[in-house]
């Protein structure tokens, strides 16, 4: 296929094939241009080692839209979602917690560690469910912007406000205490235990330059809370094959509706004249004329990078340098002889089959945090480790593991050295801190795979290694994503949109940002905006 298409998206991850998935249904001609040689971006299954499939990036799905899964019919092209069964924080003590998806048993271990916290938990449980359900459905729509509202941001403000008001006036603190507080202080309003906080609040820094005592965290910690598989409420899963099948079924659902996916094929520069965007131009100097470009990539490269800040005012250019990345996250990927074995729990065991996280204190995070502030790596880093092949034989041979680390922190910029330089120590401490806890670690790994903040953004085109194209802050959700005034997709050239993380609602494998991007250039095409 060639020829002049009505829309041109820039970059394969899930969303932009999203983004092409819903253009293409609706009968537009589409086309997807991914630099890389595989789909999927930070959404991706590759095999790194030999029998080994690693999901090199995102590594666990909870956000992902069903109004998506149901559209795009993506069970069909082959996605499916195995459940991941809960969290277990080792202790250096040599005791453990470990917090299941059965909510009795859950309740049976932590009042194991305090009958107070146990009571907490339930009440925590309730506040949190109704607060998902209050801040969810923003998650669906194209947010309304209160500074300069239209007819139909006003309808959506009148929504969600009349759903505050609906809200018990114990929700309303919770909501107001959730967007101004740290994710620790805000615990500590609940629980007394500190291996449970410190589990806890690790949700609200992943993929932020801040720490769990920073202002702010609380909101994320709500932000990773809310996730349905098959409509069963804040559960975490691993998809079939790696993250990559979400991406792949995606593709599938894009290329039945028509749309044309091209890899390898890195975009250099948007087209751009008489205020519009007219198409782009590859790295390999070809020229694709496009009635509508939709870029899934950053601000940063979207717009000082594609179009050029000559054809863009003045504050806008302004605005999107003000955009902060400050990446801070780390990938370890491992392909094992066995399974590790935790001196707290020794053996195999169901506690193998969820979520592993060293996070034994409030305290053990916020130091790991401390380091970063000043540059380095953290000497004891938070691990968020999963073991997908326990639950997933098809990522690794009989009888071996893939085990996948996510490690926070990993300061983009090093007050010394080169992450080039880091990396191998980088992976080090990852394994001198996975060996505390399961000293066998180093015995069983075949081969190692460290993924660096620079790799995410010279691989993956993550700037500054942010693994959500853009911190997860305040200031930089909603209404204000990316910036202020263009939070609804659009950009101030007419016929340029912006369909990934960098819009709201966020990053995280969604699909969100995708969808509602290609409803409002449908909206817009229907209008015949000029
Ligand atoms: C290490 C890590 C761990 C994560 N863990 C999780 C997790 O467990 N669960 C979760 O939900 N989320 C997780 N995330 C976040 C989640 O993966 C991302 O938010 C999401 O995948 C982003 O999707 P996207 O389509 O918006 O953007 P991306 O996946 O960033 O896609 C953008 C695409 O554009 C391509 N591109 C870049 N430059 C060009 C160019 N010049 N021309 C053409 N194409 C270009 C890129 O190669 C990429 O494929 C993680 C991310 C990382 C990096």
């Amino acid at each position: 296929m060639s020829g002049r298409y009505d829309a041109i998206i820039i970059g394969g991850g899930h969303n932009g094939l999203t983004n092409a998935a819903y253009l293409a249904r609706a009968g537009r001609k589409v086309l997807v241009l991914e630099r890389r040689h595989v789909l999927g971006g930070a959404a991706v299954t590759e095999e790194i080692f030999p029998g080994f499939k690693y999901s090199v990036c995102s590594y666990v799905v909870s956000l992902l839209r069903p109004e998506v899964i149901r559209d795009l019919d993506l069970p069909r092209h082959g996605l499916e979602i195995l459940p991941l069964d809960g969290t277990f924080t080792p202790m250096p003590d040599g005791d453990y917690l470990w917090r299941m998806d059965d909510h009795a048993r859950a309740l049976r271990e932590i009042r194991r560690h305090s009958p107070v916290d146990a009571e907490a938990y339930e009440e925590f449980g309730r506040a949190m469910t109704q607060l998902c359900r209050f801040v969810k459905p923003i998650l669906g729509m194209t947010p309304p912007d209160p500074t300069s509202p239209g007819a139909r941001d006003l309808l959506r403000m009148l929504f969600l406000g009349r759903r505050f008001r609906a809200l018990s006036s114990e929700d309303k603190h919770n909501q107001i205490q959730l967007m101004t507080m740290s994710a620790a202080d805000f615990l500590d309003q609940w629980f007394e235990t500190d291996v449970l906080k410190g589990t806890m609040s690790a949700s609200g820094i992943i993929g932020t330059f801040l720490g769990v005592r920073s202002p702010g965290t609380a909101y994320v910690l709500l932000h990773h809370y809310m996730g349905e598989i098959d409509g069963s409420f804040r559960a975490w899963g691993l998809s079939r094959g790696g993250t990559g099948g979400i991406s792949e079924a995606i593709a599938g659902a894009a290329r039945e509706a028509g749309a044309e996916i091209r890899t390898r094929a890195g975009v250099a520069r948007i087209l751009v004249s008489g205020g519009r965007a007219r198409g782009v131009v590859l790295e390999n100097g070809d020229e694709i004329p496009g009635d509508v470009v939709s870029s899934s990539v950053d601000p940063r490269l979207t717009f000082l990078k594609f179009v050029g800040e000559e054809h863009l005012p003045a504050e806008f250019v302004e605005q999107v340098r003000r955009y902060k990345f400050r990446g801070s996250s780390g990938k370890v990927n491992m392909a094992l002889d066995a399974l590790p074995d935790f001196r707290s729990l020794p053996g195999p065991g169901p506690h193998l089959r969820g979520a592993i996280s060293i996070s034994p204190s409030v305290e053990y995070m916020e130091r790991a945090y401390d380091d970063a502030k000043y540059g380095r790596f953290s000497r004891r880093p938070y691990v968020d480790m999963v073991i997908p092949s326990l639950t997933d034989p098809s990522v690794a041979p009989p009888g071996k593991h893939v085990l996948s680390c996510f490690v926070q922190y990993a300061p983009y910029h090093l007050k010394e050295g080169t992450w080039d330089e880091q990396r191998e120590a980088f992976g080090d401490t990852v394994v001198d801190t996975i060996a505390e806890h399961a000293p066998n670690i180093r015995d069983i790994i075949l081969h190692r795979q460290v993924v660096t903040p620079l790799d995410l953004e010279r691989e993956f085109g993550l700037t500054e290694g942010n693994i959500f194209q853009g911190e997860l802050t305040l200031e930089q959700l909603f209404f204000l994503r990316p910036v202020p005034g263009w939070a609804r997709y659009r950009t101030p050239l007419r016929r340029l949109y912006m369909c990934g993380s960098a819009t709201h609602p966020g990053g995280g494998i969604m699909a969100a940002n995708g969808r509602l991007a290609a409803l409002e250039i449908l909206k817009d095409g229907k209008r015949g905006a000029a």
